[in-house]
């Protein structure tokens, strides 16, 4: 049977973009449809234009710090439409570099929304149908809070805080996650008045204790007033601002409300069901290991498939998939030890297994723990602290777990998570000669466990 075209990639975000280009390289003739802009997620409103908040966000402890160390600094003044305009510069490069990118691999694009009509078939916005020898839905995914509430429209996204016309003095973050969390200390760092709230007794569900007791203390420290156990209940406008009520009786006024409590595969409205193809009960569509759907010719990567919500897993499923398809590969993405991080200030870094869960896996467990003021407050002041923890299987002396509360955590977590994936034992980072003077170096010198866990015998 002739088809217009061997794959039909829906969404140049991280993960389509990657199996267009990479599937075109291997000679397939390949189309992609982008139904808002190049780049997807990571590139327009999530990773790229968050870290350059980040960024921004930390001038102000460097001003701070810099007179412990002989600087004299005029009172700084921060402009937040000076700073949205040099971003979205930014990210007009990087979408612009993405297209180039799909054109010089010889991959179509089609800038409308696709749906699928059959297994085979895909109909374009603009009402063309296009056939298709295997179909890779790669559509991402959006915010959606999972509770609706009167005046819940008033509230913003992630997708709509990187573009307000107005910083926001007053800001109420919603959520626990790490979006919520990130926002919610870049904004207080950038000067707002930030309220975070969350069902939850703590921030960062499925994040080690010490890193989630850490951060805790770090949000505080950097003015984020933090309300555990509650949830708005209802938002009403005030004029130009919001009065949001709380479900723990308290109520408080706001400039804007970011609702960062969760997100939903994009899967609704694309005709998958129609074309057989399984969801599972978040919505997201069930694929094996090869990034295949139950319908051999439908398959799908990255965070509609709602394995490892990252932008590198997502360029990885969608790198397999083609090498699969059109280049002989296995397809198969390791879906093990995937390093992640917050970029709050200081950062989290993670990879690997938790304390608590090691505990679940291994008889015996042991765990070594650092916590200490980093060297840059000595002169520059500040109470904020480093935490370095180790999580070892005491039975093979296998590293199983890195989790790291400091400036820089991400950038530390990306090799640790080298050794962690060659299975490095405890020896191996006490043979590992330390680098003085750095943070990172109590990584190799953590002597004795600090904690010991040995499952009872039954
Ligand atoms: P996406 O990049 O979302 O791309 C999907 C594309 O499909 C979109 O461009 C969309 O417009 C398009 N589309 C949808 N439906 C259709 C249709 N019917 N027709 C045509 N096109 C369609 N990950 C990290 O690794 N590190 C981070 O620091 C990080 N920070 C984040 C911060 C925020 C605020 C958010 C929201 C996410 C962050 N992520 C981060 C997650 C990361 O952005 C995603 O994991 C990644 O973008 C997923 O890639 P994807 O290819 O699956 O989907």
């Amino acid at each position: 049977m002739a088809f217009d075209c061997d794959l039909f990639v829906i969404g140049a975000g991280s993960g389509g973009v990657r199996a267009a280009r990479v599937a075109a390289g291997h000679g397939a003739k390949v189309v992609v449809a982008e139904a808002f802009r190049v780049g997807g997620t990571c590139v327009i409103r999530g990773c790229v234009p968050k870290k350059l908040l980040v960024y921004a966000s930390r001038f102000a402890d460097d001003f701070a710090a810099a007179a412990g160390f002989g600087w004299t600094v005029e009172p700084p003044r921060f402009d937040w439409p000076t700073l949205v305009d040099a971003k979205n510069g930014e990210i007009a490069r990087l979408s612009a570099a993405y297209r180039a990118g799909l054109d010089q691999a010889g991959a179509a694009l089609i800038e409308e929304r696709a749906t699928v009509v059959d297994r085979h078939t895909l109909r374009l916005s603009g009402g063309r149908t296009i056939s298709a020898r295997h179909i890779l839905v790669a559509t991402g995914a959006r915010p959606e809070p999972p509770a609706r509430f009167p005046g819940l429209e008033f509230a913003i996204t992630s997708n709509e805080i990187f573009d307000l016309p107005a910083f926001p003095r007053r800001l109420l973050v919603v959520g626990g996650g790490y979006i919520a969390v990130e926002f919610a200390c870049l904004f207080a760092k950038l000067g707002a008045e930030v309220t975070q709230v969350m069902r939850a007794d703590n921030v960062l569900r499925g994040f080690d204790e010490d890193m989630r007791a850490g951060l805790r203390d770090e949000l505080g420290r950097a003015g984020v007033r933090l309300r555990f156990g509650a949830l708005p209940t209802r938002f009403e406008r005030r004029g130009e601002a919001l009065l949001a009520t709380l479900s723990d009786g308290g109520a408080l006024t706001v400039d804007q409300a970011l609702v960062a409590t969760g997100r939903r595969p994009n899967t609704a409205g694309l005709g998958l069901e129609a074309a057989g193809v399984a969801l599972d009960a978040a919505g997201a569509v069930a694929v094996d290991d090869r990034s295949t759907s139950n319908v051999a010719s439908i398959h799908a990567v990255g965070d509609v498939t709602n394995r490892i919500n990252l932008t590198p897993v997502a360029i990885r499923e969608g790198q397999a998939l083609a090498d699969h398809l059109f280049g002989g590969g296995k397809g198969v993405v390791d879906h093990r030890d995937v390093a992640s991080a917050v970029f709050a200030t200081p950062e989290i870094g993670a990879v690997g297994l938790t304390e608590a869960e090691a505990q679940q896996c291994f008889e015996a467990v042991d765990v070594y723990l650092a916590n200490f003021r980093p060297m840059k407050a000595t002169l520059g002041g500040g109470a904020e602290r480093t935490i370095m923890k180790l999580v070892v299987d005491a039975g093979s002396d296998r590293v199983v777990g890195v989790h790291i509360l400091a400036r820089e955590a991400a950038e530390m977590i990306q090799v640790a998570a080298i050794a962690i994936k060659m299975g490095a034992t405890k020896a191996d980072f006490d043979a590992t000669m330390a680098l003085h003077p750095t943070a990172a170096e109590e990584l190799v010198t953590m002597k004795a466990p600090t904690r010991r866990h040995r499952r009872a015998a039954s």
